[in-house]
């Protein structure tokens, strides 16, 4: 093993290293810089690539790959920035009494401080997984690059898991000419962090296109002729024949290294407002991280490109200046079928309150909890997010429901 550290006289004696060479990875080695720290930074990304935004992967990359640019930096960023890339070379150990880390490559970094940023992985599904050829999963640039080339117009493509994986893929399965079943087990699409007017929304809009839905849909057998037919049968007997699986059923979090290290580890690395984990001089950020959010008086985990970025960027700065991390309102997006989601804040409410007229194309949902602004959903109406965010985030009462109700008034100046 080589001790890279001896190679190199930055000004500050320091090494920070960052595992996870992803959105919040990528976002943390930047603020270190930007906050000063002018020591050696290491990432270290067990894919083979330059870090890349995941949210194309399901949209643009299938359907319209000329215009998709997931690369976050191009490479000639992190050689400006001094950062020291360890690309396609996986960590695989981490040592705490000796602070070293170590690479499947067989170097050894021996660091002040780390940040895991190891992000998720797809959940296997063992059941679909044994047919081999012809399921897909998606999570990298390489899923998405070997899913684009198995679909076309007429090929029947079966969905597995309702959530918003399936939801985009299906959507792009459409625009690509594939006919789209979705099986969902749970009797509602989108069970996890969607709130309810959002879901209704998308349902119909997927029917509209064609997109058949089968819910409370546990498969139980799946099979595969010689021809490539794949057929899933479910609990209760229905059967569903296609030539390609895509599923998305959640994620299983990279953990191994913070649970070998004996990190506090309760459905994510815990980490303060600081990011830092049950070790002082080890952080975590992005998917990974379970964050103290002083403001609710818990911990939260979220897996949002939002949080991975702004996470990243405020533990990378945290790692240097010991400043907490500016807390956002929790919010993401999704793109189906030409038409843009967002939602902020809580995902349920006592009354979903419309701005705009029923019927309207753009439109935009406050989430209204004991009279105050918990959350909001807007439909191809994404300028209003900013103000909203603002609005839950002062936890403001509504004092005129009519004028909040009015797409005339702005609601910068509610805020
Ligand atoms: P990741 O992006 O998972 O990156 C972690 C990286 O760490 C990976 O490259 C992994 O290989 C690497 N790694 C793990 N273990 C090791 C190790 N031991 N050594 C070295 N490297 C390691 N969010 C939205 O808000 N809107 C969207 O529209 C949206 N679309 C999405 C579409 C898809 C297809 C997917 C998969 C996700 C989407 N998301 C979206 C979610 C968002 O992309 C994630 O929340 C975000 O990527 C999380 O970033 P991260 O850096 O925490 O983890
Ligand atoms: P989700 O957790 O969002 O959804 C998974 C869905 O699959 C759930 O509805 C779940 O239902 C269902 N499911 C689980 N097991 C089965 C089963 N055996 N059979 C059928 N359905 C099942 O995860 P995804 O896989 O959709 O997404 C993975 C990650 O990618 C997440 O981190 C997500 O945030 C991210 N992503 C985000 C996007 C965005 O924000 N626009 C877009 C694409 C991905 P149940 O509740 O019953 O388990």
């Amino acid at each position: 093993m080589t001790d890279t550290n001896s190679s190199e006289t930055p000004a500050s004696p320091e090494t920070y290293v960052v595992v996870g060479g992803g959105q919040a990875g990528a976002a943390a080695v930047s603020a270190m810089r930007a906050a000063g720290f002018t020591g050696r930074i290491v990432l270290v990304g067990g894919e083979p690539h330059l870090p890349y935004e995941r949210p194309p992967l399901s949209k643009e990359m299938l359907v319209k790959p000329e215009t998709a640019h997931p690369i976050i930096h191009p490479a000639a960023f992190y050689e400006e920035k001094a950062i020291d890339c360890r690309f396609g070379d996986a960590a695989i150990g981490l040592d705490v009494d000796e602070m070293r880390l170590d690479l499947a490559s067989g170097e050894a970094i021996v660091f002040d401080k780390l940040l895991l940023a190891t992000g998720a992985r797809a959940r296997p599904y063992p059941l679909l997984d044994q047919l081999g050829v012809g399921v897909h999963t998606l999570r990298t640039l390489d899923d998405a690059e070997g899913l684009r080339g198995h679909i076309w117009p007429g090929r029947r493509m079966l969905v597995v898991g309702g959530g918003v994986i399936g939801l985009e893929v299906a959507a792009s399965g459409i625009a690509m000419g594939a006919k789209v079943t979705v099986i969902e087990r749970a009797d509602r699409l989108m069970a996890r962090g969607a709130p309810a007017p959002m879901v209704e929304a998308l349902a119909a809009l997927h029917t509209a296109h064609g997109v058949r839905f089968e819910l409370g849909a546990e498969i139980v057998e799946a099979t595969r002729t010689s021809d490539g037919e794949i057929t899933l049968v479910t609990s209760d007997g229905r059967r569903f024949v296609g030539d390609l699986v895509v599923y998305g059923i959640g994620v299983e979090l990279a953990v191994e290294l913070a649970v070998s290290a004996g990190l506090k580890v309760e459905d994510g690395i815990v980490v303060d407002e600081c990011g830092r984990t049950s070790h002082p001089a080890i952080f975590a950020a992005g998917d990974v991280a379970r964050q103290w959010y002083p403001d609710l008086g818990r911990h939260l985990r979220l897996e949002t490109w939002a949080n991975a970025q702004n996470q990243g960027t405020g533990v990378g700065r945290a790692m240097v200046t010991g400043a907490p991390i500016d807390v956002e309102v929790p919010w993401y997006w999704t793109d189906q079928y030409g038409h843009n989601f967002q939602v902020a804040g809580s995902t349920t409410a006592d009354e979903w309150l419309r701005r705009g007229a029923e019927g309207a194309a753009k439109y935009t949902l406050l989430g209204l909890t004991d009279g105050v602004v918990t959350g909001a959903l807007t439909v191809d109406n994404g300028r209003e997010m900013r103000p909203l965010r603002a609005m839950i985030a002062a936890r403001r009462r509504v004092a005129d429901r009519a004028a909040l109700a009015d797409p005339k008034t702005d609601l910068r100046k509610l805020a």
